[in-house]
């Protein structure tokens, strides 16, 4: 079948099937093969991998995988994509289809069942209003993975792939760097799209590390003392931590651990490094 990656075959798919868009689900499909292309190329997919695409919509780049992998599952919450989907799949016999809320699946058991437990890879022009929940919960669940590569807001590629003391520097920068290392691929311009979004995009690939960079006795403390951090920016990471309602800690309790990371008390939190987060988790956790 004719590749959909351009505007006129996506009309005429559209309008075979009078698909509507559905704002609620972050439609915005892709209508340009030179972007096509390089997802392709930054996800660095070979006819060994296999491959979950969230949210396939007409099914345009799950047609590229299905030519560059060996097995491509791709997740899709809305039902009325799916006969278009049998459709346009039709010629791919590595393809199969699961009509899901992506945050519903058992992707550890997909994993296990089609990849024998093996780390996969995801590539999706992902529904910008669930992009974080997506992201986290693909690094917090056990699901084995080698890496993510997503069409993102160009906004969120910037905040997931920030350093100490720019301004996108945020919880989320330091939640993405525990887990993986952050390379941006691409910027797409909103012309890229059908229905253009109001916003820029990127393609940033996530390269899961096999062990995390930093070490901590407790993670859930770690990722407390980020998002309080990063919840009062204005303040010092001492009156931060001090006034969070997720944290106990006296001020006294803080100033001493603060101290042994041997930076000013006055310090703001978005300064710090992941290492001095873990070693101020290390030190509060004794
Ligand atoms: N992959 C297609 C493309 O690039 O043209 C469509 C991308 S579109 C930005 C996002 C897709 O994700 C839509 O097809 C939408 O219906 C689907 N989607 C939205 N929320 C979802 C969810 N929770 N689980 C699975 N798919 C979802």
């Amino acid at each position: 079948m004719e590749k959909l990656s351009n505007p006129q075959k996506t009309i005429e798919v559209l309008q075979k099937y009078n698909f509507s868009f559905q704002k609620k689900f972050g439609q915005n499909f892709l209508i340009d093969p030179h972007v096509l292309d390089k997802i392709i190329a930054a996800a660095e997919i070979t006819k060994d991998d296999f491959v979950l695409e969230i949210g396939p919509g007409i099914g345009t780049l799950t047609q590229y995988l299905a030519e560059a992998a060996r097995e491509v599952v791709a997740v899709e919450i809305d039902s009325t994509l799916i006969p278009i989907l049998e459709d346009t799949l039709s010629a791919y016999d590595n393809v199969s289809v699961i009509n899901e809320d992506v945050l519903k699946v058992d992707l550890r058991k997909l994993a296990e069942e089609r990849n024998g437990g093996k780390p996969i890879k995801v590539v999706a022009n992902l529904p910008y209003y669930i992009t974080t929940p997506i992201i986290m919960s693909l690094f917090e669940s056990h699901v084995p993975l080698k890496s993510l590569t997503v069409m993102v807001q160009k906004e969120v590629a910037l905040r997931m792939q920030a350093g100490p003391g720019t301004k996108d520097y945020g919880a989320l920068s330091l939640a993405v760097q525990y887990y993986a290392s952050p390379y941006l691929a691409a910027n797409v311009p909103p012309n890229c799209f059908m229905p253009r979004p109001n916003v820029g995009s990127a393609v940033i690939r996530l390269t899961r590390f096999e062990e995390t960079p930093v070490q901590v006795k407790d993670e859930k403390l770690l990722f407390r003392l980020i998002r309080a951090s990063f919840n009062q920016r204005r303040k010092t990471l001492q009156n931060g931590l001090v006034n969070s309602q997720e944290l106990d800690f006296t001020k006294e309790q803080v100033a001493a651990a603060i101290a042994t990371l041997g930076v000013s008390p006055s310090v703001r939190g978005e300064a710090l490094t992941l290492e001095q987060f873990a070693a101020l988790a290390n030190a509060l956790s004794e």
